[in-house]
């Protein structure tokens, strides 16, 4: 075996380490955590929307309750001063007794107002639970979505790990000078083509064929000297 095949190894190694960052990086968790943080997004204007449309409704709502409560407090404070036997005159008892029954008509009148406004706020109501629904749901999916591209990463990074290793011990057979030139080769023409194995006459990065002379220099040269295709530049394993 050639003491050049070092060369393909750290090639496949490398191609291999471009593989899973490329398989990282394009996981269909990603697109799908993306597209859930968009829609969540979206649910959550639409609520927005919709609250502060309603809003009206509920402080109106709001204030006709405090009116109730403020109107029950009157009635409870009458009734206790009309049979807490404060009364000088029964006049004065009629007078009170009209009083409460007049606070008890505004009562009525601001109660119903209260279950109207209630049910017309009723079917927003409605669409506001129902899109906190969807919004839940999405976050549970979101949730899950995240751990298992958590737990896919984790296990890309235990392969690329391996990998490194693996090369870093190829490295090591193969001598710091055939790696920086192996390394030279690969920044200047890519993962793929800065090794080429050479087939007949033809260099495998590139399947030009080569001419004799230099097919004739390059089989002359001894087996640990690289040496590079004259059409392409790949380092030659021969
Ligand atoms: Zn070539």
């Amino acid at each position: 075996m050639s003491e050049l095949e070092v060369l393909v190894e750290l090639q496949e190694l490398d191609t291999r380490l471009a593989q899973l960052s490329h398989r990282s990086e394009t996981l269909p968790e990603h697109r799908q955590i993306v597209e859930l943080r968009a829609e969540d997004a979206r649910l959550g204007e639409q609520l927005a929307k919709i609250t502060s449309e309603t809003e009206v409704l509920r402080q109106a709502q709001r204030d006709r309750e405090a009116e109730v409560q403020g109107l029950e407090d009157k009635i409870a404070k009458s009734t206790s001063a009309l049979y807490g036997g404060e009364m000088t005159s029964p006049k004065e008892a009629t007078a009170l007794q009209n009083e409460i029954d007049s606070i008890l008509r505004r009562q009525a009148v601001v109660e119903d107002q209260i279950i109207e406004l209630m049910e017309q706020i009723e079917p927003f109501a409605l669409e506001e639970a129902e899109i906190e629904g969807k919004r839940t749901v999405g976050g549970e999916t979101l949730r899950d979505v995240d751990q298992l591209l958590a737990a896919t990463q984790t296990e890309i990074e235990a392969e690329r790990r391996a990998v490194n290793k693996e090369r870093a011990e190829v490295e090591e057979r193969g001598g710091v000078d055939l790696v920086a030139l192996y390394d030279r080769n690969r920044n200047r023409m890519g993962d793929h083509t800065a090794v080429g194995r050479l087939v007949g006459t033809s260099c495998g990065a590139c399947f030009l064929g080569i001419s004799a002379v230099e097919i004739d220099r390059i089989r002359r040269l001894p087996s640990n000297e690289p040496s590079e295709c004259p059409e392409c530049g790949a380092l030659l394993i021969r």
